[in-house]
């Protein structure tokens, strides 16, 4: 059992920077939840207080319901896996690996037992005699990984710890970083700046902005759901577009008035906008819910003419930009398109796929909770 509490966590720094506001988060048992935000948004300290490596300042930490604010980094029973690996130079893999537990006084057969089984699940047992600057990326990352499998702790907490990995290795020590997941079966803490490894990584994600979380829940909610123009921008890639759009009534039919097109909101959107009739709020639609009318697709929501400005072919897909009116649309299209840069082109947005913002406070018009699970 592992459960880790955050509440109302509180990191103010020397100098008075507000690094963290109020966090409250609960990390279940065997889950595995990713922070994640743009730099500077307070992931890496919220995680560090978890690790005791900084003070609360205010608020409360829990781990399996006991109060740990005050107990030392080391009684945490947790492990830490950090961006620059953090391994001895002058010790061996083994000895790496072998430190933490000789510090704690685990007897030498116990620590044989636990390295060799951590290197077997890592599959790095022929570099034990090995130091760390004759291994690669990877296999320096593995062993990083290993010092904290051999302890054995309640929680894992890893900070950005693919960063320093190249593209292609990065996304393979996230499948690996899964798959230990599953096998270990443990509670761990993730904190990377790439909502992509978020997406992928994590049972569940909290996102984080200035110090903030914004809103928690499952990959798969939080994009279908963003609590705010924030979250909704951040997750997915390329983004989610924004249009400033009035809300007009015309008819008794609610619409969405964008000056040179109107499009006609999902029924149960409508409803919802009506408070609106009158005032601007922000459209977002993302560039798979664009499709292209020459693709056959229903037009009953109404049609978007833009002009190509940039064409990314990806070969299982094509990324199309282009312009209406001085605002910029991505919409992402079959591969069998040819569209060139200056043709005309024709969206015909998917609008029960469509998300609407207030303008004042970014906040969703549609209904959507801060916390997926509370
Ligand atoms: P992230 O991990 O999301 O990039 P951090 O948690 O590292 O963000 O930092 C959050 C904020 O706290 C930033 O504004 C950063 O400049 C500030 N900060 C981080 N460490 C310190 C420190 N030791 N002293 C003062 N400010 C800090």
């Amino acid at each position: 059992m592992a459960k880790v509490e955050l509440k109302k966590l509180v990191k103010i720094y020397d100098g008075g920077v507000r690094a963290v506001d109020e966090a409250n988060i609960t990390i279940n048992d065997k889950e595995f939840v990713v922070f994640v935000g743009p730099s500077g948004c307070g992931k890496s300290t919220t995680l560090r207080m978890v690790a005791g490596l900084e003070d609360i300042t205010e608020g409360e930490l829990y781990i399996d319901g006991k109060l740990v604010n005050d107990v030392p980094p080391k009684d945490r029973d947790i492990a830490m896996v950090f961006q620059n690996y953090a391994l001895y130079p002058h010790m061996t893999v083994y000895e790496n690996m072998a430190f933490g537990l000789k510090i704690r006084k685990v007897p030498k057969a116990e620590i044989e037992t636990r390295v060799k089984e951590a290197a077997r699940i890592l599959d790095i047992e022929k570099l034990l005699e090995r130091r760390p600057k004759q291994l690669s990326g990877g296999q320096r990352q593995r062993v990083a990984v290993g010092r904290a499998i051999v302890r054995n702790p309640k929680v894992f907490l890893f900070d950005e710890p693919l960063s320093n990995l190249d593209a292609k290795l990065r996304v393979q020590m996230r499948a690996e970083l899964i798959d230990l997941h599953y096998r270990l079966d443990a509670t761990m803490i993730y904190v990377t700046h790439d909502q992509v490894e978020a997406m992928t990584m994590g049972d569940k994600i909290v996102v984080m902005r200035d110090g903030k979380v914004q809103q928690i829940g499952s990959p798969l909610y939080l994009y279908n759901h963003p609590i705010n123009k924030f979250v909704a921008g951040f997750m997915g890639s390329p983004p989610m577009n924004f249009l400033n759009v009035k809300i007009v009534e015309e008819n008794g039919q609610v619409l969405v008035d964008e000056g040179t097109f109107k499009l006609k909101p999902a029924p149960a959107h409508a409803a919802l906008l009506k408070a609106y009739v009158g005032k601007e709020v922000s459209f977002g639609i993302r560039p798979e819910d664009l499709p292209v009318t020459a693709d056959g697709v229903d037009t009953s929501g109404g049609v978007v003419t833009a002009k190509v400005t940039v064409v990314e072919p990806l070969g299982a897909e094509i990324n199309i930009y282009a312009t209406t009116k001085g605002q910029t649309l991505t919409s992402r299209v079959p591969p069998h398109h040819t569209y060139k840069i200056g043709d005309s082109i024709a969206f015909a947005p998917l609008m029960e796929k469509a998300r609407y913002f207030d303008k004042e406070n970014e906040l969703a018009i549609l209904p959507v909770k801060f916390d997926e699970q509370a």
